[in-house]
């Protein structure tokens, strides 16, 4: 499998055709959170929610490949065999419980997006997956994903126009919260975007 690295550049710009793609405003309009959910499903990929495992390890999973998946049944409390077609994200439905999980679920759901568009043709026909899983070892892929994935929640030309709009009389902990609330991500995914780009 080769792995192919895309500069960062490269990536801000897949993002920009994907949301164009989807409706341009997300891009040029006013700053908004961005419907990731409806975006997968525009891609033709269906997303489905699951407990993936029991104690919540893997936060979401990528399938390029039909088959079988592993999920588990938190009434009968046992794994059962899930059947997947080419082009699921399966979501860990821990993350919709709560509404403090919204930002990771957006998170999860925008990295997984990412897997689809950057590596669909590496995964496709091997019968792997590519699965978020918590603290898992950063390798290029997972990086890459993230870093999509970002781009993607957190358009560029989004983030810099909303900072100018709402920076004024704000100190850094209240700018990063009330940007996180426009968009819809955590407070940590908001702060990294604003500091990899210079802004804080
Ligand atoms: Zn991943």
């Amino acid at each position: 499998m080769t792995n192919i690295y895309y500069q960062e550049q490269v990536l801000e710009n897949i993002a920009r055709k994907v949301l164009c793609g989807y409706d341009s405003a997300l891009y040029y309009g006013s700053p908004a959170a961005v419907p990731i959910e409806e975006m997968i499903e525009a891609h033709g990929v269906s997303l489905e929610y699951q407990y993936l495992r029991k104690n919540g390890r893997i936060l979401g999973k990528t399938i390029f490949d039909e088959g079988l998946e592993a999920v588990y049944d938190m009434e009968n409390r046992e794994y059962t065999l899930f059947p997947v077609r080419a082009g699921t994200i399966l979501i860990d439905a821990s993350l919709c419980e709560e509404d403090a999980s919204t930002g990771r679920l957006r998170f999860t759901c925008a990295h997984e997006l990412a897997h689809w568009i950057l590596h669909k043709k590496l995964y496709t026909g091997t019968g792997r997956s590519a699965a978020m899983i918590t603290e898992q070892s950063e390798t290029i892929l997972e990086i890459q994903a993230n870093m999509l994935g970002s781009a993607i929640l957190m358009p560029i030309a989004q983030i810099k126009r909303c900072f100018y709009q709402l920076r004024g009389g704000r100190q850094d902990g209240q700018l990063i919260d009330d940007m996180a609330d426009v968009f819809q991500v955590s407070r940590q995914a908001m702060r990294i975007r604003l500091t990899n780009h210079r802004l804080l």
